[in-house]
């Protein structure tokens, strides 16, 4: 028997050296099993080769099941475990879950607000936000954790050192990327089961209106007020609601401006932007770290709202927030009849 082992080790050596695959080596092996069996049955009892490889056929017979056993095993166990990563490579059709996801959203789907529904009504969504800085980390993150399944992302400015005190999308080894591409890595990391369209660009007139077409909902964190009023305008001409906040120092802000609903609109509550000495920009004024996340998140919070029907989006209201004395009191705001982006003078369509 000892023999027949040597000589079977030594053929499997001799084909690892040739680098024969293992499949084919297990093949010879195999043979040379059946080989020496047929070589038990075939000759007489006291035949020197019979003699020489074991004497009698049990010995062999024993270890060609377990060896059997042993395969199967393998076998099977391979079959499921390329079943298995099928399953998860399989693309999911629009609008159903896979498993993962169903378990990723479990928390949501439990709320009676959410459930399935509101849940395949996230995944549908696409959702333009403009700005990727303060205010914008927030909102991106949290569609992003909350499985919008599609989220476009528009800023042309780079990170930067100073930005990373609160813009807590971006990260130290990001500086000098575009904001927008430091933003998509972050919330594919946190979600691969969204759709991230970055546009490294300033938001101009000349697209904006192509632009917000791809889109339901937009979300204006922006810091400057010529951008303000371009997407006001341009969300109430695509008949879109629009999501705004914004910040100073210690305080914060956010509404959702929706003339389609009969919601006034920026312009309506801001007609003119203020001189830039009433307003200094957080670079001048300063803004306090965790503000933006506060802010921000409530902005993610009213989309979610909007997008799944939950409870009452701050339409014609505005929240306002003031960090230095942890106090929030809201406003009603009414839309004007003579506005210049949405009054009635103004043609609509
Ligand atoms: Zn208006």
């Amino acid at each position: 028997m000892l023999l027949v082992f040597a000589f079977g080790a030594a053929l499997w050596g001799f084909g690892a050296v040739m680098k024969v695959p293992k499949r084919a080596r297990w093949n010879i092996i195999g043979l040379l099993y059946v080989g020496v069996l047929a070589l038990h049955v075939a000759l007489p009892f006291g035949h020197p080769l019979r003699m020489a490889t074991g004497e009698r056929p049990e010995g062999w017979l024993i270890l060609g099941g377990g060896a059997a056993l042993v395969f199967l095993y393998r076998y099977g166990l391979q079959r499921l475990r390329g079943r298995a990563q099928q399953a998860q490579s399989t693309p999911v059709q629009k609008g159903t879950f896979s498993h993962t996801e169903l378990n990723r959203y479990a928390r949501h789907i439990a709320l009676r607000e959410v459930g399935g529904a509101g849940q395949k009504a996230l995944k549908g969504a696409r959702v333009l936000v403009v700005g990727a800085g303060g205010l914008g980390a927030p909102v991106l993150q949290y569609l992003a954790a909350a499985g919008v399944g599609t989220i476009g992302v528009v800023d042309d400015d780079v990170v930067e050192n100073t930005n990373l005190q609160r813009q807590v999308i971006h990260t130290d080894a990001r500086i000098g990327m575009p904001k927008v591409f430091s933003a998509q890595a972050a919330m594919q990391a946190q979600n691969p089961f969204v759709t991230v369209r970055p546009y490294h660009r300033r938001l101009s007139a000349d697209i904006v209106d192509e632009l917000m077409v791809e889109y339901d909902l937009v979300i204006d964190g922006t810091d400057n007020f010529d951008t303000r009023y371009l997407v006001n305008a341009a969300a109430m001409r695509a008949g879109l609601p629009l999501i705004s906040g914004a910040l100073t120092q210690w305080e914060g802000q956010v509404s959702v401006f929706d003339p389609a609903q009969g919601a006034p609109c920026y312009a309506c509550i801001f007609p003119h932007a203020p001189s830039p000495e009433l307003a200094p920009s957080c670079a001048e004024a300063g803004v306090i770290a965790p503000l933006p996340g506060v802010v921000g998140s409530m902005m993610a919070l009213e989309a979610v709202k909007l997008i799944t029907g939950a409870g009452a989006p701050l339409r014609g209201e505005m929240v306002i927030y003031d960090a230095l004395y942890g106090e929030s009191r809201k406003i009603t705001l009414k839309r004007r009849v003579d506005c210049t982006t949405c009054g009635a003078g103004v043609a609509t369509g």
